[in-house]
């Protein structure tokens, strides 16, 4: 292996900058050629590739978002294009590709390894924490302050005028964020996609703290559950408080990346590198027990889920 691309696919992340710096360097220090490849898997097909130096990536360890841009491009599901992007990789003479996103990225990698021979390393990039193969993906820990940010400045809010409010926080189907979030910024409820959603269990529930003489309650609830401007207005018809929604939305994927984020980004982009120096292909990254590690993406994607955190579940059910 001469020459490697790196690219970010699927949602950005907080950290993603710093995964491609760490795959730059890791790569230039060993005497590889590295190349940027713009707007993930649609930008491989067009051929935005650009060859990258040590000063391209100064000044992006602390930015949010990725300079190399992201994109969703289902095209790449079809055989033809990704025969296509093989051709546009080999045109420079590039053997290798990172791939920094969540696990749709992964299939598209692996795919790509084993119909035309690119050697390609996945690396966990998004904030939902959803990729399988390792307890944190990159951006996470940024997304997880955001959030907690939120919650605290909701709560100020709330406890002036004895309001209930909903926070609706990402994640799609996995809620870690929504659970960490909710323990640290010590919401009252939880309503997490693992679990069937109870409205009027979680109903009940407010209207007895309510009556008990709480003054406030806040509800963090996962997305794609329930509309929770519709779940505001049923609350505050039955409890009799003024109950507001608020979807902290995209406002998670953004910012500054924490300390934790560029660390892990900077240990995972430099391991890919050393990764496809010893000749593996197919494989993702992960953390698990603060260790770095690999697996075959098929076998992570089918094996390695993590299970919901009921443990934390029941430790947020004891601070209530
Ligand atoms: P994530 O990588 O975060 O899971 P997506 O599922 O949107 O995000 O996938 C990002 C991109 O990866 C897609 O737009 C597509 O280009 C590619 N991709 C996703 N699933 C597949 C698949 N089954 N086969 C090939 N490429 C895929």
């Amino acid at each position: 292996i001469k020459k490697i691309a790196v690219l970010t696919s699927g949602g950005d992340a907080p950290g993603m900058n710093a995964a491609i710096r760490g795959v730059v360097r890791g790569a230039l220090s060993e005497g590889l050629e590295v190349f940027g490849v713009y707007d993930g898997y649609y930008g491989l097909y067009h051929n935005k590739i650009k060859q990258l130096n040590r000063y391209s990536v100064s000044d992006v360890i602390n930015r949010g978002g990725t300079f190399l841009g992201s994109a969703r491009f289902p095209e790449f599901k079809d055989r033809e294009v990704r025969a296509k992007c093989a051709e546009v990789l080999r045109s420079h003479g590039i053997d290798a590709l990172v791939v920094i996103g969540g696990d749709g990225s992964y299939t598209g990698a692996k795919l790509l390894t084993e119909e035309y021979g690119v050697a390609c390393i996945g690396l966990p990039g998004t904030i939902d924490n959803d990729v399988p193969g390792t307890d944190y993906t990159i951006g996470y820990q940024t997304a997880l302050e955001t959030a907690v940010e939120a919650i605290d400045r909701l709560r100020d809010t709330c406890s002036s005028h004895q309001r209930i409010a909903i926070v609706e926080i990402m994640g799609r189907h996995c809620s870690d964020l929504t659970i960490s979030a909710a323990i640290a910024g010590g919401c009252e409820y939880i309503v997490a996609s693992e679990h069937a959603f109870d409205r009027e269990e979680l109903i009940q529930q407010i209207e007895r703290s309510i009556a008990n003489g709480k003054r406030h309650a806040i509800v963090a609830i996962t997305e794609l559950i329930t509309d929770v401007h519709e779940l505001a207005k049923e609350i505050e018809a039955r409890v009799k408080h003024e109950t507001r929604a608020t979807v902290l939305g995209h406002i998670q994927r953004g910012g500054t990346p924490c300390a934790y984020d560029r660390i892990l980004a900077s240990r995972m982009g430099v391991y890919a590198v050393e990764l496809l120096l010893q000749g593996k292909a197919g494989y993702c990254v992960g953390i698990q027990n603060e260790q770095l590690v690999h697996h075959d993406i098929i076998d992570a994607i089918n094996n390695m889920r993590r299970p919901f955190k009921e443990d934390l579940m029941k430790v947020s059910e004891k601070l209530f």
